[in-house]
């Protein structure tokens, strides 16, 4: 089973994909952070996307496309059922890509789930966003602080704003969902498998949707 998670940054997809995945033995491909651990790690692959990074551009699409092809390979091996995307597509090339790449692999993409959040939600959500520097956890400064300021409760680490949630990056990124990715749910109605599910709500509700959404059949 392969799913995708549609969304603006802020809504919630990498939360939701990281309680669902473990339930569906799915792997979790998520673009983003994919590019923060090449970053991280000093790679060429870091270096070569770092000026998009920064500045909330997209990645060329041949770049993400053979980064997201190679973890497509573990899908079928050591029981890993599939996939859950977190990020990609981000716009119809990459779609696209996306459907070619699984279709040589003979899969396909099951359920496409866009998670729903209002605008002046989505840039409070992502202000206040802070990470850890070490182990990658997330916080946010007033819904979900951690115990002592600026340190993650997980590891100790320091917690650091991510380099793209500065507000001229985040309008940026805004402005390039609505043009770019949003355009992909009409990609995806016509084939019956999009489903809608309001992400203005707390974590554990949206994710009773969500797996009640991919359990079922999209198109039932
Ligand atoms: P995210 O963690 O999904 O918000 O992604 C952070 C940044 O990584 C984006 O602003 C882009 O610079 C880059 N990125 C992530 N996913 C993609 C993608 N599918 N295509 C192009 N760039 C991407």
């Amino acid at each position: 089973m392969n799913i995708l998670l549609i969304g603006p940054q802020g809504s919630g997809k990498g939360t939701q994909a990281d309680l669902l995945a473990p339930k569906f033995n799915l792997i979790k491909i998520a673009t983003g952070d994919l590019f923060r651990s090449a970053m991280a790690s000093g790679s060429q692959l870091g270096e070569s996307v770092r000026r998009y990074y920064d500045q909330g551009e997209l990645v060329p699409d041949d770049v993400t496309l053979s980064v997201v092809a190679e973890r497509l390979d573990s899908i079928g091996e050591d029981g890993v059922a599939g996939a859950i995307f977190d990020g990609f597509p981000r716009n119809l090339a990459q779609a696209a890509g996306l459907d070619e790449a699984l279709a040589s692999r003979t899969l396909r993409v099951d359920h496409v789930i866009e998670l729903v959040v209002p605008e002046d939600v989505l840039v409070n959500r992502l202000s206040g966003r802070r990470v850890c520097s070490k182990c990658g956890a997330v916080y946010h400064t007033e819904f979900q602080p951690p115990r002592s300021e600026n340190v993650c409760d997980v590891c100790g680490g320091e917690l650091i704003q991510r380099a793209d949630d500065t507000p001229d990056a985040i309008q940026r990124r805004l402005k390039l969902y609505s043009e770019q990715t949003a355009p992909l749910l009409d990609y995806y109605r016509p084939r019956g498998v999009l489903q809608q599910i309001d992400g203005n709500r707390p974590i554990e509700e949206v994710q009773r949707d969500l797996e009640a959404a991919v359990v079922e059949p999209a198109n039932a």
